[in-house]
């Protein structure tokens, strides 16, 4: 059996992106992925522009439709439309197709790929990692990236990621025409699901109507009671939309993203916003970032996979220890975040800066205490 440089464990939009960037500078990269890789992703594909920082090549002609207005609503009423700024463009992408383009880019790299290769055993025996599939096959490797998603149980098995694990309730699916939804427009909708929000996200001729709720690790969420209510002021009937409801695992506390040879990216690393279910974001920088810390190991530097979770802390963990407050308190009392927060006039731009990650929820957070202790009602 040849050995391969790095082993990745899933061709999710995390793994991919790892994939890429370590075939780019010529690892020996192999993605096992246990489905054949073109089947509909469970995902609203909302996505902020600045993901393109992390890619040499354009991200834009994958791109079904350019945001330029949020519009938000408390019970289909009480709405507000904002524009978003400039600077701070947001994307709706179809999951499959930003996945496949980023596979292929990978691969494109000289990456490889084994479809149909369910992990069921991963073990570590003199410094090779060992990657069994459901059928027997067999893969050898130097380093393994763990990129399987929210269900995965390797960061129990390896004790890394939060100690207690947390997840969303959510439901995602499609609806084959535009409805009244505005172009270019995303609406929120924050009266109707307990503990979270509806949203509606354009595609090409195509709408993403999704739900999440936040707050406890709930089995499940109420999804025909609040299309019914969300969908007919969207000009649907309930019955047009498929989809299916999922748990997603969120970010709850900082941890360790890293072993000796093993890093954690994506969900399956707890990154994903626990207020925003934004997970494309960390998922596309893990993948990143995870990548250039393997190139040093590989090339000899032992303690740089430390690194890997010292950026990942920076650069995203402390903005979600704030955005896990805010998350706790909002959706706590959501008609007085309503109210103070969601439609205050600055608040669209606020949210279009912390999807793109001009801001941090800690800028936000820093911004309301101040506000609170010098009552400055300019902030
Ligand atoms: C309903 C919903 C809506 C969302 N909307 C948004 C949004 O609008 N914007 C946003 O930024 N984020 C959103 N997210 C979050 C986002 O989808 C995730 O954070 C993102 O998919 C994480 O990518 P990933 O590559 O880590 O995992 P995944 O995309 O889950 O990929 C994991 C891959 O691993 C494979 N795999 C799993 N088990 C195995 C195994 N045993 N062996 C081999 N392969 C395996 C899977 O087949 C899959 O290909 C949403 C999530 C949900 C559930």
């Amino acid at each position: 059996m040849t050995l391969i440089d790095v082993a990745i464990i899933g061709g999710g939009a995390s793994g991919t992106t790892t994939a890429f960037h370590l075939a780019n500078t010529n690892k020996k990269v192999c993605i096992l992925e246990k489905n054949t890789h073109t089947s509909q992703r469970i995902c609203g594909g909302g996505m902020s522009a600045a993901v393109q920082n992390w890619f040499p090549f354009k991200l834009l002609p994958i791109v079904d439709e350019i945001i330029t207005n949020v519009e938000f609503s408390w019970n289909n009423t009480d709405k507000v439309v904002t524009k978003l700024p400039g600077s701070s463009p947001f994307w709706i992408v179809k999951r499959e197709k930003l996945d496949s383009f980023l596979l292929d880019q990978a691969l494109n790299s000289g990456c490889n790929l084994l479809t149909t290769f369910n992990v069921v055993n991963i073990k570590k025996s003199s410094n090779i990692w060992q990657i069994t599939a459901l059928d027997g096959r067999q893969i050898e490797a130097k380093a393994v990236v763990i990129a399987d998603g929210s269900q995965s149980p390797w960061p129990k098995i390896f004790k890394l990621g939060p100690k207690k694990q947390k997840f969303a309730c959510t439901f995602s699916g499609r609806i084959k025409r535009k409805g009244n939804l505005r172009s270019e427009t995303a609406r929120f909708e924050f009266g109707l699901v307990r503990n979270g929000f509806a949203w509606a996200f354009p595609l090409n001729n195509e709408v993403n109507i999704g739900m999440g709720t936040f707050l406890d690790n709930k089995n499940s969420i109420p999804v025909e009671e609040i299309l019914k209510s969300f969908l007919p002021d969207l000009g649907f009937d309930p019955s047009e939309v498929i989809g299916q409801e999922t748990k997603l695992r969120v970010w709850n506390g900082h941890s360790n993203l890293n072993g000796d040879g093993i890093l954690l990216v994506g969900d399956a690393a707890s990154l994903c916003d626990p207020f925003l279910a934004e997970g494309l974001r960390p998922a596309l920088m893990s993948g990143f970032e995870a990548a250039k810390c393997l190139i040093y190991w590989l090339d000899g530097k032992v303690n740089s996979l430390d690194e890997y979770t010292k950026v990942m802390k920076n650069n995203w963990g402390n903005s979600m220890a704030w955005g896990k407050r805010i998350s706790q308190v909002f959706y706590r009392f959501p008609k007085v975040g309503y109210q103070l927060g969601v439609k205050r006039p600055t608040a669209p731009e606020r949210i279009a800066k912390i999807l793109s990650g001009e801001m941090s929820y800690e800028d936000i957070a820093k911004r309301v205490i101040k506000r609170l202790l010098f009552q400055n009602s300019d902030s």
